[in-house]
């Protein structure tokens, strides 16, 4: 390759790079290392109806989810949301990734998968490729998911990892398939949560968790307890998956001279949930708009220091919430939460953690103002 230039280039085609090249409108050129969009396959593809709406992913549902159930560190049931609207949808990721694919080439994006990129210089915008050729941009959309090299870039080498797996099983009985099940506090899992998905109509589903170490082990482990205890009892496992969760701290900055990362790499996600299609869907048009030109610096640069912001905070209600949940008092924290989510007193955001927070914070006032009102009542009587 004899040095080309664009307006804009990409760099992976997982869900960050694939939602920008749906959107740029100059001259743009994508290359990813992986030899198809979407694949290797790592994510389970849970997500919000705003997240869903902000990333126009609506051709990849696969599932729809109107309720929750948080299960215990012994996997017994502590509490339960259910709504009549949707609380989370769910994709698929391969097929959400083949659509922008497409919809990209069909606006014109150049795209070159099996082209690993080994290095880029932010001051030239010029990637190298591991097939020894140079490819430029005026605009560089670093978007290769989490490595340490390139997201150095962006001030995010303190990003706390972790190793996240799933199966996908088989149901020896089929379960409810419009709740999803969550398992806080427990040792398969203690720096996250696990997770069970049922899927194709609750004849199947996706477990999985996320950990520091051993990974595999503890999945094994949890899937025979699940067995055991009834909850969910597999006759086969079909695939499986793996890949890397990041927790934050957010990058620092978006941009590093002609570079703009979007995803994994700027380590933003939900930290409660891992959920990394968030912010990518909340930064996407913007993080184009720039690439393209049409976005000022300054616009983009408020935009992720509030995203930031927001989920440094989130992250600070993550651990609180953690250390309520891998205690005894799980039932206690939990239950209220949920009773009052399902009963409508407070609206639970699949999104936003702090909710649930808002939520207790409206019980304890509820509750205040009943002791009040019984007192004043008291007061009358007597
Ligand atoms: C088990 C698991 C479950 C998850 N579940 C959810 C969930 O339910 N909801 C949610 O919102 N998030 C979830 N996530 C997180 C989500 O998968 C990520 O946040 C998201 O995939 C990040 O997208 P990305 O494009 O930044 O990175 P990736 O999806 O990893 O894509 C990166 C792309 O860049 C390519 N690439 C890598 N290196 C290079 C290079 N040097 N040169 C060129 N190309 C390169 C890769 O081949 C790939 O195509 C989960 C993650 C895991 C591991």
């Amino acid at each position: 390759m004899s040095d080309p230039r664009h307006q804009v280039l990409i760099v992976g085609g997982g869900a960050a790079g694939l939602s920008v090249a749906v959107r740029v409108s100059s001259d743009a050129v994508l290359v990813s290392a992986s030899p198809r969009p979407g694949w290797p396959p790592h994510c389970t593809g849970l997500i919000s109806p705003e997240t869903l709406k902000l990333l126009s992913a609506h051709e990849a549902v696969s599932d729809t989810y109107r309720g929750a159930v948080f299960l215990d560190a012994r996997l017994r049931e502590v509490c339960r949301v259910e709504r009549r609207r949707v609380l989370a949808y769910r994709v698929n990721r391969p097929l959400m990734e083949e659509v922008f694919a497409e919809e990209a080439r069909a606006r014109g994006v150049r795209m070159m998968f099996s082209k690993p990129v080994v290095h880029v210089d932010w001051l030239t915008g010029c990637a190298m490729l591991a097939d020894g050729g140079r490819i430029c941009g005026e605009r560089v959309v670093l978007a290769p998911g989490y490595s340490p090299r390139f997201a150095m870039l962006f001030g995010a080498e303190r990003c706390e990892r972790l190793y996240g797996v799933e199966v996908r099983v088989v149901l020896a009985r089929r379960m409810l398939d419009d709740v999803f099940y969550t398992i806080h506090g427990s040792i398969y899992t203690p720096e996250f949560f696990a997770w069970i998905v049922p899927v194709n109509a609750g004849r199947e589903a996706l477990i999985g968790l996320a950990a520091r170490n051993k990974p595999l082990e503890r999945l094994a482990a949890l899937l025979d307890d699940l067995a055991r205890r009834g909850v969910a009892d597999y006759t086969r496992v079909v695939s499986r998956r793996n890949g890397i969760i990041v927790m934050g701290p957010a990058a620092k900055r978006i941009t590093r001279g002609k570079l703009v990362g979007l995803g994994d790499v700027l380590c933003a996600s939900k930290p409660f949930t891992g959920g990394g299609l968030y912010a990518i869907s909340r930064l996407a048009s913007l993080v184009a708009g720039y690439a393209d030109n049409t976005i000022a610096y300054g616009e983009l640069d408020a935009a992720w220091r509030l995203l930031r912001r927001e989920l440094l905070l989130q992250r600070k209600l993550t651990k609180l919430l953690r250390v309520l949940l891998s205690s005894s008092l799980t039932k206690l924290v939990l239950a209220p939460i949920c009773e009052a989510g399902s009963r409508g007193l407070c609206s639970l955001d699949y999104d936003r953690h702090s909710s649930a927070v808002s939520c207790l914070w409206k019980l304890y006032r509820l509750w205040g103002g009943g002791r009040v009102a019984e007192a004043r009542a008291a007061e009358e009587n007597s």
